[in-house]
């Protein structure tokens, strides 16, 4: 194998993308995956939501989405014109909504910590909520608006990435690496996922498995990305451009195990129904079950760990943390500021 300037092990969308950005700042990559693009980032909703995900006691991760947020549209635009294939990159809102009047206060309460962190929210009546999505039932109570939020499809992501990578003189080995020892290159990206701990052992990332749907209907059935509460538990339908609804999430703490359980899917699709219920006419086309590499402080590990770099731990929001990610490893490979300095692997 030809010595690189940087390897980058993993080829989910935290790697590829490190591996794209540095390729076109110049650098010589090498990225080593069996499968690129195959798991968590394969099950990804895509949504880039950090006022609608905004969590009680989460502000430093808030302050990072936020800022990856905004990278957002100028790297799908690059990544588009790069790689040659759409990312279906969307800005048309996102409609939080709620079931019942329990999950209504929970949702003003919501609303309430946007506002003092200065987030953009709009409260909606249930008719309000019903115009700025038609196919929302009449027993929706009321929800919010965020505009700022954007969605995008991570599948066309990962594609265009690799893509982009190649074009760029990036070079993909379809292979697992087993040992960091001897591994022909300046400089060692550990971008594995849930997996990074099998090559650096005490890295604290467990895997939080996600189930998720994917139903097929006609184009334009949902217009905005949809957040539902129903009876306490949370669904979001998220819309894409060829007609495909999303419909996730559960979050289970079962190690790495990826089986689709009749549970699972049912809960899913209660939840989803009570809010949308033209969903059951919808063919179901796809059950699926990714895990999202969970870190004990919910922030990422995103910089110099002993010998190599670390970008791993992302959590429920790894494509939306990935230009940011990737400019935050750039950063690190030619000495320059960091901007993800809360994320440093120093904190373990
Ligand atoms: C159901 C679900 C919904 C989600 N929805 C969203 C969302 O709406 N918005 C959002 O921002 N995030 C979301 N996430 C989280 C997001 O998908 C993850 O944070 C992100 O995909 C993590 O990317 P990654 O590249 O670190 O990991 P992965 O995508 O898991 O990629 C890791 C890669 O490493 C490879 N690998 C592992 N071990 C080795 C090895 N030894 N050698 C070589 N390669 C190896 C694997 O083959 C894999 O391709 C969701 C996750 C799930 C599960």
């Amino acid at each position: 194998m030809n010595a690189s300037d940087v390897f980058v092990i993993g080829g989910g969308i935290a790697g590829l993308s490190i591996a794209w950005r540095a390729a076109t700042r110049g650098l010589t990559v090498t990225l080593a995956d069996p499968d690129p693009g195959s798991q968590a980032t394969r099950a990804s909703a895509g949504m880039l939501a950090p006022v609608s995900e905004v969590t009680y006691t989460e502000e430093p991760l808030l302050r990072l989405g936020l800022a990856s947020l905004e990278l957002w549209p100028a790297f799908a635009g690059e990544l588009e014109a790069a790689g040659g294939i759409p990312v279906d990159l969307r800005c048309d809102g996102t409609v939080e909504v709620a079931y019942d009047a329990d999950d209504l206060a929970q949702l003003d309460e919501l609303a309430a910590f946007e506002e003092k962190l200065g987030l953009r929210v709009e409260r909606l009546t249930g008719r309000q909520c019903r115009q700025a999505e038609p196919m929302l039932s009449p027993n929706v109570r009321g929800g919010l608006l965020a505009r700022d939020d954007l969605w995008v499809n991570p599948r066309r992501v990962a594609q265009a990435l690799q893509q982009a990578f190649q074009n760029a003189g990036g070079r993909i080995v379809r292979e697992r690496v087993t040992t960091l020892e001897g591994l022909p290159a300046d400089h060692v990206v550990v971008a594995a996922g849930a997996w990074s701990p099998s090559l650096l052992p005490g890295l604290p990332i467990r895997p939080v498995k996600g189930q998720i749907l994917r139903l097929r209907g006609p184009r334009g059935f949902l217009s905005t990305c949809v957040r539902g509460t129903v009876r306490g538990s949370e669904v979001y339908l998220v819309p894409r451009d060829d007609g495909e609804i999303v419909v996730g999430a559960t979050m289970e703490e079962l190690g790495f195990d990826t089986r689709v359980t009749a549970g699972g899917v049912y809960e899913l699709l209660r939840d989803a129904r009570e809010i949308v219920p033209g969903i059951t006419e919808l063919e179901l086309a796809e059950t699926f079950a990714g895990l999202r590499p969970g870190t004990p402080d919910n922030l990422p590990y995103v910089g110099r760990h002993g010998d190599v770099w670390v970008a791993a731990g992302h959590h429920r929001a790894g494509v939306l943390l990935a230009p940011l990610t990737a400019e935050a490893v750039v950063a690190g490979l030619f000495g320059e500021a960091d901007p993800m300095p809360e994320c440093t692997p120093a904190r373990i």
